[in-house]
């Protein structure tokens, strides 16, 4: 079997070979950028290289970067346990050209590393263009010898990137693969598309304009390219499966999590112990990166992940915290290509084991009043916003995490409700600091609301307001 780790080497080796500078990962907490929550690509510690506001020593580069997709405009917390190829924390690979090489390279090395290196058979494949891009289906069709029924013309923004509302922005090209029939799902473009049979393995994107204004758009002189493929996703695929949760680092985690809390791994909690292996990992690379659980901005967003995943501990009846004990497992699988979990190790073991033992205090008293009052409703009706409110103020559960609990019985919360009496508690905590002469913050509020005690406020932009309840 071919581990994730040479999967990630066979690929960085690849572009090395093919004139790549190889460069590290950058951290979780974007350096450049603060309106961006998390990293979420692997072309976030290159934008100024792309807008040309700065220069490297070298016009190609390839790198495994780490990704969160938790919060702001891309959010995959929702699909965890629910889809075969969604993780809050994944690898993406990827390979990029400052202005270097353009499509007929960038669709030749993929195409090249994905049958010849990796051996995908090519009647598995098929690939989106945008629907205007003629040039790139006349390349895939020269290229990879694909016929027009495996060249999908897409017209939505999914085959479209941009880095914002202005700036570097062009069609993109994705590579998919077929898991087979027997599995429910659809070709890109079709209504059944969000299934899983067909997945998206690699998104190419061709970086051809720039963005002035609205309407406005100019051909870039020397275009660019950027590349993001799914270590996760490639894995399973070479791994012989089809589901990212099966492939070796997964199994690894998933059999740490059913031994600690004594339970099958595929039993009736194969979905808790997938959640815990997926939030354990972000969990424990966002503080490796510095991220602490607070109750604002990246650290509660940290916070929400933690807590969702200590619930599912909670629900396999574990009696003791149990995160922190999957610390040596995660170590273990991907501490020697990312040397910042060993460094972190104790804080990364401390951090979980202090968080999961305070959120137990309230956890089981908060399920309680969830079950109690659920059981008084009808089968279609919402929680009550003021419930929702009262876990949240009292028992410390995030909105999102109630939301999680219902969902399994599809059932909703009125959000109105939960956001109105959010905004009249607010209202009252100004009310009294003002009496107290206090700065009246909702900072200070969050603060001092915080039972959990550690706040740690991180400097980025007061309007990265992603992700807070
Ligand atoms: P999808 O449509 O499946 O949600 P995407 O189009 O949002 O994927 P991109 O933004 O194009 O993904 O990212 C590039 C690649 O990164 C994808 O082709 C996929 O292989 C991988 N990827 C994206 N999101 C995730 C995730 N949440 N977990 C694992 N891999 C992911
Ligand atoms: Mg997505
Ligand atoms: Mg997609
Ligand atoms: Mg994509």
């Amino acid at each position: 079997m071919t581990s994730a780790t040479e999967i990630r080497r066979t690929f960085l080796d690849f572009f090395a070979k093919n004139g790549h500078e190889v460069v590290a990962s950058s951290p979780l907490v974007p350096q450049n950028d603060p309106t961006l929550l998390f990293t979420n690509a692997g072309m976030v510690q290159f934008k100024n290289v792309f807008t040309g506001a700065e220069k490297r020593l070298y016009d190609r580069a390839t790198s495994s970067q780490k990704c969160v997709r938790a919060g702001g405009k891309h959010n995959d917390l929702d699909n965890v346990g629910y889809t075969a190829r969604h993780h809050t924390f994944f690898e993406m690979l990827g390979n990029f050209s400052f202005g270097d090489y353009f499509k007929e390279q960038a669709i030749d090395l993929a195409w090249n590393l994905v049958t010849r290196e990796f051996g995908l058979p090519k009647d598995r494949l098929l690939v989106t263009v945008y629907h205007t891009d003629d040039d790139a289906a006349a390349l895939w069709r020269k290229i990879a010898g694909l016929g027009d029924d495996r060249i999908i013309r897409i017209p939505t923004s999914d085959n479209f990137w941009a880095m914002g509302d202005t700036g570097p922005c062009g069609p993109c090209s994705e590579i998919f693969f077929d898991h087979g029939e027997g599995i429910p799902g659809g070709p890109p473009g079709s209504p059944d598309e969000d299934g899983d049979r067909f997945i998206e393995i690699w998104n190419l994107v061709f970086m051809q304009f720039e963005q002035l204004s609205p309407g406005n758009r100019l051909d870039l002189p020397r275009p660019s390219i950027d590349t993001g493929m799914g270590l996760e996703r490639i894995a399973a695929i070479l791994q012989g499966h089809h589901d990212n949760y099966d492939i070796d680092i997964f199994r690894r985690l998933i059999t740490a999590s059913a031994q600690a809390s004594g339970t099958d791994t595929d039993g009736p909690y194969k979905m808790s112990h997938r959640v815990i292996a997926d939030h354990l990992r972000s969990a424990g690379f966002l503080i490796a990166d510095g991220v602490m659980p607070s109750n604002e901005g990246r650290g509660y967003v940290l916070r929400r992940i933690m807590r969702r995943a200590m619930r599912h501990a909670h629900k396999m009846g574990v009696p003791e915290p149990l995160m922190y004990r999957l610390v040596p497992a995660l170590i273990e699988t991907m501490g020697d290509h990312y040397h910042e979990l060993r460094r972190a190790r104790a804080l990364i073991t401390e951090t979980l084991k202090l968080e999961e033992t305070r959120f137990r205090q309230t956890l089981d008293r908060g399920m309680r009043l969830l079950e109690e009052t659920t059981q008084t409703l009808g089968a279609t009706e919402r929680l009550p916003g003021d419930v929702a409110f009262k876990l949240y103020d009292t028992y410390g559960f995030p909105l999102d995490l109630t939301q999680d609990v219902l969902r399994a019985d599809g059932r909703g919360v009125d959000t109105e409700g939960f956001n109105a009496a959010l905004a009249e508690a607010r209202t009252r905590a100004r009310a009294s600091w003002a009496g107290s002469g206090e700065a009246a913050t909702d900072r200070v509020w969050f603060d001092v609301r915080d039972t959990a005690g550690a706040t740690e406020f991180l400097g980025y932009g007061a309007t990265d307001a992603d992700g807070v309840v």
